[in-house]
């Protein structure tokens, strides 16, 4: 993730900390801490959680983040959901059905706050669920992988 992003993360107070000590080596005290980022999850399963796509490396202009608020980068991420779900990548994140773009989307895109930081897709009615299928996930824990690429110039 470039520095510019993980600076407009901990700018909006986004960014997880967690304080390791080196435990398994007495001789080095020292404490190490990791930073974990906002990720994106295209479905609850291990292998679908993304990195967040970074809006410069998608198309916008390279000085976007600094004009960027909260609202700006979800509906920045709500169009790369849009993209991802279109090309049948999305499912929620509580029924495991994969969404589609039809004419009445029943589905919504949600940051979540609570255990992590997190976007990902759940319809109206399984948002009801979702605590319960967060309970318990360590954001450190998880591993995810780079998102896929969308095409999101702004013309
Ligand atoms: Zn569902």
């Amino acid at each position: 993730m470039r520095n510019e992003l993980l600076s407009w993360f901990a700018r909006e107070g986004l960014l997880l900390h967690d304080v390791v000590t080196a435990a398994e080596e007495p001789e080095y005290d020292e404490i190490k801490v990791s930073v974990k980022a906002p990720i994106i999850a295209l479905s609850r399963a291990h292998e679908d959680f993304r990195e967040c796509p970074d809006p410069v490396l998608f198309g916008y202009p390279e000085s976007c983040l600094d004009m960027m608020n909260i609202d700006d980068f979800h509906q920045f991420v709500y169009e790369w959901f849009e993209q991802a779900v279109a090309a049948g990548l999305g499912r929620c994140f509580v029924c495991n059905k994969q969404l589609d773009m039809g004419t009445e989307k029943p589905w919504d895109a949600v940051f979540v706050t609570t255990e992590m930081y997190c976007w990902l897709l759940v319809h109206f009615d399984c948002k009801r669920y979702l605590n319960r299928d967060l309970k318990g996930r360590n954001p450190f824990e998880v591993t995810s992988h780079p998102p896929e690429f969308f095409d999101m110039h702004v013309s």
